[in-house]
């Protein structure tokens, strides 16, 4: 009897990802993330699954990112009515994440259809609505890392630790096919060793088959101390011109990693104390979700959580939900650091903040996140001229410094180092969530370091996995 996995989503590209694995029992999904492109391919793809909803027994979640988690709801509206397994700090995210994104999807389709309806075109409808969204989440289901748990009649699930955002795994299935078990291991998105705040990935043992992410399956990060010197720089020059420092950031871990480095720079007195912002409700909701799970954060933090004054409150930080708060920031004229969400600068309030700060030459965009292609954040770190923020154009004479180090994916190096420690190789490898020249590079690396013959798949390709 064969496995056979279908890389459904996120297989040569970085957003979307979800994977169906079925066996002679069970039909399962590893993830099911929302993709992000354009409009028109957005509704399309998001929409239409190779496989019934009504049939699947189970969702596997790896951790609450929106490209992976993000199509949940349109899971359950179609019919899915089985269980989704995440980590406690995941199913925390998600609440808030969730119905965040449906709001956005209300919204973008409420303007779509005020442009059909003086086209004389018929109105359409969003993915799910934040009320879908937040039904949704009574089908989740926690279990903790290292906690063996059976999830349907042949496959038995296990977490382990990722270290790409808090609550993040590695999810392992042990497939029972009479008396052998195959295991398969889903290391997507994987994090970096050695990483301030959370705890190293683990690797798993006998895993057969591994599925690993390749988003910088090409490029190497730079060390995450001299990231620091650069930030505390750019924002000194900032301060100096008398300018604000404006950061997009994903609201989820990117912003509390952020504000957290910020904090420590200035404890340090590396930057003069300036207010900080972190402006937007999911921002502030999720960092009150991470302050609340800092048991599962590296040694280091978790002490510090308990000790120290909190590390993601220091005195000079706003937190700001209230839009008409959000507003009054246009007006202030002294230095300042403001994070606000999307991290690719597609939605949410980092628009008007750009809007209102692009044009000045004294300003500098900080950009700590990936920009996917044909994102408002893309065109800022390939440094256009003039951009569009809501339809209008825009001089963009800011400062835009682009900082990788940050970045909570494992680099070229890391994701070579992360298979090598496997004490058994996996059968195969299958490469999977990154745009086809960083999964080329890992293919071309993983062959070279560790004489194996790893496999990209295409969007929709079906494998059969050999179960003896
Ligand atoms: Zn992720
Ligand atoms: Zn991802």
């Amino acid at each position: 009897m064969a496995v056979l996995i279908q890389f459904c989503g996120g297989a040569k590209t970085v957003t979307g990802s979800m994977h169906f694995v079925a066996t002679g029992h069970s039909k399962v999904t590893l993830d099911f993330g929302l993709f992000q492109g354009r409009r028109d391919e957005y509704y399309k793809v998001n929409s239409q699954f190779p496989f019934s909803p009504e049939s699947l027994n189970a969702c596997i979640l790896s951790h609450a990112h929106i490209d992976h988690s993000g199509n949940i709801p349109t899971l359950i509206k179609k019919g899915f009515r089985g269980s989704i397994y995440c980590t406690p700090t995941t199913r925390e995210f998600c609440r808030y994440m969730l119905p965040d994104s449906g709001y956005i999807q209300e919204e973008d389709i409420r303007y779509v259809n005020k442009i059909n309806k003086r086209r004389g075109l018929p109105s359409r409808q969003p993915l799910y609505t934040k009320k879908e969204a937040q039904k949704s989440l009574k089908y989740f289901e926690t279990v903790d890392y290292h906690n063996s748990f059976p999830i349907s009649k042949d496959i038995t699930l296990t977490f382990y630790e990722a270290g790409h955002i808090l609550g993040s795994t590695v999810p392992v299935l042990d497939i029972k096919t009479g008396r052998t078990n195959t295991r398969i291991a889903y290391a997507v998105d994987l994090g970096r060793r050695d990483m301030p705040l959370l705890r190293n990935p683990e690797v798993p043992e006998d895993v057969d088959y591994l599925i690993i992410e390749s988003t910088y399956g090409g490029r190497e990060h730079e060390d995450i101390k001299d990231a620091e010197l650069e930030l505390a720089k750019t924002i000194n020059k900032t301060i100096r011109r008398g300018g604000k420092v404006i950061i997009p950031s994903f609201a989820l871990e990117r912003t509390q990693f952020i504000v957290f480095f910020i904090s420590e720079l200035m404890k340090r007195k590396k930057i003069r104390k300036i207010p900080i912002y972190v402006d937007g409700p999911l921002a502030v909701n999720l960092t009150e979700v991470v302050r609340n799970n800092s048991q599962y954060f590296d040694d280091t933090t978790k002490k510090a959580f308990l000790e120290d004054v909190d590390p993601l409150g220091y005195d000079n930080i706003t937190y700001i939900k209230d839009v008409n708060e959000s507003k009054k920031l246009n007006d202030i004229t002294r230095p300042v650091i403001i994070i606000s969400a999307s991290g690719m600068c597609e939605n949410g309030r980092i628009l008007h903040h750009l809007k209102n700060n692009i044009e000045n030459p004294g300003n500098t965009i900080v950009v700590i996140g990936f920009m996917a292609k044909h994102t408002l954040g893309r065109r800022i770190v390939e440094k256009n001229k003039i951009v569009r923020i809501f339809g209008r154009p825009y001089d963009m004479n800011a400062e835009v410094v682009v900082i990788n180090a940050f970045s909570s994916h494992a680099d070229k190096f890391g994701l070579v180092d992360y298979c090598e420690r496997f004490k058994r190789r996996p059968k195969k490898i299958f490469i999977v969530h990154g745009e086809p020249e960083q999964a080329e590079e890992l293919r071309k690396n993983l062959r070279r370091h560790l004489n194996i013959k790893p496999h990209v798949p295409a969007k929709e390709e079906t494998v059969y996995l050999r179960t003896r």
